[in-house]
């Protein structure tokens, strides 16, 4: 691999839009060699207008990764026997070995696997993710893997599969060129996925009487200032709205009969429910006035073409599947599924959280979307595999949380993190970092010197990124685009997948883990999704390198670009009865509720220029102009009862913790909410550590932790 002329085109590393990039090399013909901060050869990006899904934007996050890919990087193994020892550097041999003999070790004394986990991340190529299925589900026998998607899509996830019987977003970023209704609830897409905001606002700009825009959420983010109509719940009231809405479009006369009794099953079980929201008690629960509710209920109605956005503000909820799923009822009540322009939609956060899901990447899940749970997945994954029967367990793996806790119960012997920032990203940090002291083998795969994790590591892995391995990554709409290494490698740092089949071959399994490049990995993993919803059989990194990005079902024998637009477009869902099933849950509220000693509620979100915990992000000059801080916001109300103005520092405490930040007086946010970004961490210089105040209630069935929400003090500092 180097450094050659011609420019080349992949997918953005960043969210889970998965705008397509082109590549321009540090020197074109007669002009100098661009270099970033510290003067290492620079690559540039910008937009790739032959990318299907992104058809040439781009934000300033994906315009600047160039920036980011050489500075400060990890360039070799470095191990320490005690967190409070200084790391020295070790061969990538030694450091391989450390890592076997603690998990024979650890197998020796505990007869099974249970004492490794990985942690693992959306970041991850395919390839990655589907190798670490392979050694941690197939060769060792434990289901402890879980990715940093627990804390992001794992709702989605679950209010997809229970409600339409399997996983995948049904819907194509088309359907905002064709919508007459967004709905956008919990998500701020102009600042988390601004090159679909802009999309649709190009939609509206061309149709200003005919689309309309609905937001949901507490703040009145740049998404909702664009909206016809916002709707500034009270946090943890989403579920009643939803019910509420179903409740109005019943009494309308808005909903689908055909539909309903062609395509749905326990939809009078929903009714019943649905007929206990009554419009005064939904405004009262949720703290909006009864005409806007009735505003938006009178726009989903089967008339219309309504399509559902949502993120991180419904999923990372204690009942996050149960919202997931209240929204999945509007779309049954009135047919919109599976229609152009219509359908509930999920936009991920990171940019292979997809991939990772078809991969298998979360504690309950195996390849080709299927169940640890089912004992016929489990024995077609283990023929895959060449394993005996019976080799992979039937117990889900400690999910991202459950792994900490069982790091703190000194149940865990090795925990391997990779491509991941748990340090920043986890609820109630201070836990954390307790409990990685109390794990004998913290490893750290990272391609960066200095993340937070990997201050708590005993051993520290040099990861080649993207940009330097070639893989392939799957965006929100089902996009698989090939990504391929384009840059030398850093030092000695190795891909993921590599590493893992290193681990694989050293433990005896010498023919699972015979690969010589991410193709052959990747040529294994879509043999496995044969026959799958998922199915990606016809994929390969030449055919993805030559046709360009592809949407699947993409089964053996397809003719590229010819994929179904949506999922279900037949209405014949993924249920055993083929008919999609509705929900009945009761709205339950937040996990922590206001109270007299904590009087407000504290959310998270995210700010456009910065991307997660800011491990790239945060080396780029322009970015960290853009945002030099984390600002905590609060309504004038709250400031004038506070005595805190604007510029000043406010001290934030929850059960959990405490920190300063400064105060930004806005009516951006409601009375009695307060708002703070979740990218800074310890090592930044205005470190704020918003996750040190959240709590650890998750979603019982998701396991997705509430990080959206908790009751907060604030006080001048
Ligand atoms: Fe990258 Fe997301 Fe920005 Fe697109 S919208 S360029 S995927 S960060």
């Amino acid at each position: 691999m180097s450094d050659g002329p011609r420019s080349v085109r992949s997918q953005c590393p960043y969210c889970g839009v998965g705008c397509g990039l082109e590549l321009l090399p540090p020197a074109v013909k007669g002009q100098a060699v661009k270099r970033d901060a510290e003067g290492n050869p620079m690559w540039t990006a910008r937009g790739d207008r032959e990318h299907p899904s992104s058809l040439g934007q781009v934000c300033i996050k994906g315009a600047t990764v160039g920036e980011t890919l050489a500075r400060g990087r990890l360039r070799q193994p470095l191990f320490r026997s005690k967190l409070t020892d200084a790391f020295a550097p070790i061969s990538w041999d030694d450091a391989l070995d450390k890592i076997t003999g603690q998990i024979k070790a650890s197998l020796a004394r505990r007869g099974n696997a249970d004492g490794i986990a990985m942690y693992g991340s959306g970041q991850f190529h395919t390839e990655d993710y589907y190798l670490a299925q392979k050694l941690l589900k197939g060769a060792l026998g434990t289901n402890n893997f879980d990715a940093n998607s627990r804390l992001c899509m794992s709702s989605a996830v679950a209010g997809y599969t229970r409600s339409l019987g399997s996983d995948g977003p049904p819907c194509s970023y088309e359907d905002l060129d064709h919508c007459t209704v967004a709905f956008l609830i919990g998500t701020n897409t102009a600042e988390c996925h601004p090159v679909l905001f802009q999309r649709l606002l190009k939609r509206k700009r061309k149709n200003p009487g005919s689309v309309k825009i609905v937001v949901v959420d507490p703040r009145r983010t740049d998404t909702a200032k664009a909206a016809d109509i916002h709707l500034p719940i009270a946090p943890g009231s989403d579920l009643a709205l939803l019910h509420g809405i179903a409740h109005l479009v019943l009494r309308d006369n808005g909903q689908d009969p055909a539909f309903i009794d062609n395509h749905t099953e326990n939809y009078d079980a929903f009714f019943d429910v649905a007929a206990r929201w009554t419009p005064r008690r939904v405004a009262l629960f949720c703290n909006i006035p009864e005409k806007r509710l009735r505003d938006v209920a009178a726009l989903f109605h089967r008339r219309q073409k309504v399509l559902s956005l949502w993120s991180m503000g419904v999923n990372q909820r204690r009942e996050g599947t149960a919202v997931v799923q209240g929204l999945i009822n509007l779309h049954l009540l009135t047919g919109q599924i599976g229609n152009e322009g219509a359908g509930p939609f999920s936009l991920t956060g990171q940019p292979n959280a997809m991939g990772g899901r078809e991969a298998g990447g979360l504690a309950h899940l195996l390849p080709g979307y299927r169940l640890v749970a089912n004992p016929e997945h489990r024995a077609e994954v283990e023929q895959a595999w060449k394993l005996p029967a019976g080799q992979i367990a039937a117990k889900p793996g400690l999910a991202a949380w459950q792994q900490v806790e069982a790091m703190e119960r000194g149940d865990l012997d090795l925990w391997w993190v990779a491509a991941t920032n748990p340090l920043v990203s986890m609820p109630d940090l201070d836990r954390v970092k307790q409990a990685m002291g109390n794990c004998p083998l913290v490893v750290v795969s990272e391609a960066y010197a200095d993340s937070e994790t990997s201050h708590y590591a005993h051993l520290l892995l040099p990861a080649a990124q993207w940009s330097e391995k070639a893989g392939a990554m799957t965006n929100s709409e089902r996009r698989v685009t090939f990504c391929p290494a384009y840059r030398l490698r850093f030092g000695e740092s190795r891909p993921d997948w590599e590493v893992f089949a290193d681990v694989g071959r050293r433990l005896g399994y010498t023919e699972q883990f015979r690969f010589d490049s991410a193709a052959e990995v990747y040529a294994e993993f879509t043999r496995l999704t044969q026959g799958r919803l998922c199915d990606v059989s016809g994929l390969s990194h030449e055919l993805l390198e030559q046709a360009g990005p592809q949407q699947w079902p993409y089964p053996m024998g397809s003719i590229p670009s010819t994929a179904a637009k949506r999922l279900y477009e037949n209405h014949l869902f993924a249920t055993p009865s083929g008919r999609a099933r509705f929900s009945t849950d009761q709205p339950l509220g937040l996990a922590e509720p206001p109270c007299d000693t904590y009087p407000l509620v504290l959310t998270v979100g995210r700010y456009l220029g910065q991307w997660h915990t800011m491990t790239r992000t945060g080396k780029v000059e322009r970015l960290m102009k853009q945002h030099p801080e984390p600002l905590l916001e609060i309504h004038p109300s709250d400031a004038q009862e506070l005595q805190l103005r604007n510029g000043e520092l406010a001290a934030i405490s929850s059960r959990r913790g405490h920190l300063t930040a400064t105060v930004k007086v806005t009516d951006r946010i409601r009375c009695g909410t307060v708002f703070l970004p979740m990218h800074w961490g310890f090592t930044q210089e205005k470190a704020c550590e918003a996750n040190t105040l959240m709590h650890d209630d998750a979603c019982p069935v998701s396991k997705q932790p509430e990080l959206k929400a908790c009751a907060v003090i604030v006080a001048p500092a």
